[in-house]
């Protein structure tokens, strides 16, 4: 969800974050896309903004945000990692055709527990459900092609 700058701050501010504009223009930008973009996406957004970021810098941002709490990486065995500051509970919809990422939200999902006895050895602290698929653009390409079934895997946050 878009935060007001004043909101980015105060989010970094708890965290013991140092308030760089670099720093705030990244999460305030992650903030308001729902998209899930790369470092790379992020790099170039910002860059027009702050034409002498570094990439470095912005991979450095993320990674400090990512060890805060307030941003995840979310990795669907896509080449790059992929940044989500939306920290609700929620679950993805993912295109494997257009690598498109989609937020879901469904309480089913939210409830659901684990019965596999391996789950138990471990403190659980979420679950993220990933659905594969093809999305409602990519059907129409793919008619052709055969289309795996869809699949989902859950993920400890
Ligand atoms: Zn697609
Ligand atoms: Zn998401």
């Amino acid at each position: 969800m878009k935060q007001t700058k004043q909101r980015i701050k105060e989010l970094l501010m708890a965290k013991r974050l140092k308030l760089t504009p670099q720093r705030c223009a990244i999460y305030e930008m992650l903030t308001a896309r729902t998209d899930h973009p790369t470092a790379e996406d992020i790099y170039r957004t910002v860059k027009r903004a702050y034409p002498m970021i570094s990439q470095n810098t912005v991979y450095y941002t993320l990674t400090a945000l990512k060890e805060a709490g307030l941003i995840s990486e979310v990795n669907f065995g896509h080449e790059h990692a992929r940044f989500d500051a939306n920290m609700d509970r929620h679950h993805h919809l993912v295109c494997v055709s257009c690598q498109e990422i989609n937020d879901l939200y469904d309480e089913t999902l939210d409830r659901l527990s684990m019965t596999a006895k391996k789950g138990r050895q471990y403190t659980i602290l979420g679950h993220r459900v990933e659905f594969y698929g093809y999305c409602k653009r990519c059907q129409g390409k793919s008619k052709s092609s055969s289309r795996p079934e869809g699949r989902s895997r859950r993920a400890v946050q």
